[in-house]
């Protein structure tokens, strides 16, 4: 990849796209382009070909998808199955068809079974059924890992995808009903501090552990794969991840003191909990030569700065 290249990021406003979109600015990549969801509606065959066919970009970051946490996968799944299907299979069919040399495609940790041992490796995927609350989310993106490798396969294209841990950071999601549970808990923690509130609820049990990475990491290890590997050489996918995981209630101890609330916590049970684990093993993208660098405190910090800012 050349500083000049031709470089298209779907899904730039999102949290990931817009870490890839400041990475690549400021490591000086200068000819990126960008459409917004108005602009370029990516469920749309014949939008997404002709957008393509007009701008021939060189490489592509495939990081527009359907996003969102447990209870809007387990609302809206035929929204989330629906929509990244057609996402995917969009771009990555026009992508093939006007000779992008390299892509990468972003799936996501749920795309490995319920019950897979734990780190998860590479090979765990499809060895068993998935977590019921976001099966048609994982479903998609499997297919999406599966398209890359057969056109690898049968046209010989360079498509690399990778699977990030549950990712946080600027640009998230804050919305209490579809987020995630970190920005959900800066959300409920620092409104109920402003608002002197005395507890916060906090869904399910807070036993499951997650693991947590800075989305401006998973950028780093985008921008590092997409200049040093080809899809050869990653294998049909590497997962990007830190190594190591909280509890959900090591983490709500964590963002409370960041935040400084001193009120009760109350875990709501009627919430689900999800899977019981989900950490990656990531000694395929360590031996790469690539290691997170963001500790989760001071990621966490740096979020909640973002977070403040935004709602002046
Ligand atoms: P998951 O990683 O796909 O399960 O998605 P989430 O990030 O939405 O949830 C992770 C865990 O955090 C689950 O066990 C949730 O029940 C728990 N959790 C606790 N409080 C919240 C909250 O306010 N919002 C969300 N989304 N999850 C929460």
């Amino acid at each position: 990849m050349e500083k000049e290249s031709k470089i298209y990021v779907a899904g730039h406003r999102g949290l990931v796209g817009s870490a890839l979109k400041r990475k690549l600015e400021s490591k000086g990549y200068t000819n990126l382009i960008f459409r917004t969801h108005k602009e370029l509606d990516l469920i749309n065959q014949q939008a997404v070909n002709e957008f393509f066919e007009q701008e021939k970009p060189e490489y592509v970051f495939l990081a527009a998808a359907k996003v969102g946490g447990i209870l809007a996968n387990s609302t809206y799944p035929a929204e989330f199955i629906y929509e990244n299907l057609m996402i995917e299979s969009n771009i990555i069919h026009a992508a093939y068809k006007c000779g992008v040399k390299k892509l990468l495609f972003l799936g996501s940790s749920c795309i490995y079974p319920k019950l897979a041992p734990q780190p998860l490796k590479e090979e765990y995927l499809l060895t068993g059924s998935l977590e019921e609350t976001n099966e048609a989310y994982a479903i998609s993106k499997i297919a999406g890992i599966r398209l890359c490798k057969h056109y690898n396969q049968q046209y010989g294209t360079n498509f690399i995808s990778v699977m990030p841990t549950n990712l946080y950071g600027p640009n998230d999601n804050f919305d209490l009903e579809t987020s995630h549970v970190m920005p959900a808990l800066i959300r409920k923690f620092h409104e109920a501090k402003v608002n002197n509130k005395p507890e916060v609820v906090v869904w399910g049990t807070g036993k499951p552990l997650r693991e947590f990475m800075h989305v401006d990491d998973m950028a780093d290890a985008c921008v590092f794969l997409m200049e040093n590997y080809d899809f050869s050489e990653v294998g049909e996918f590497v997962n990007i991840g830190v190594g190591e995981d909280v509890t959900i209630s090591e983490l709500v101890e964590l963002i409370k003191k960041i935040v400084g609330f001193e009120g009760k916590i109350n875990y709501d049970t009627s919430k689900p909990d999800g899977t019981p684990r989900k950490l990656m093993d990531v000694s395929r993208l360590n031996g790469l030569g690539w290691k997170a660098k963001i500790s989760l405190e001071d990621g966490i910090k740096e979020t909640y700065e973002w977070y403040q800012n935004q709602i002046k």
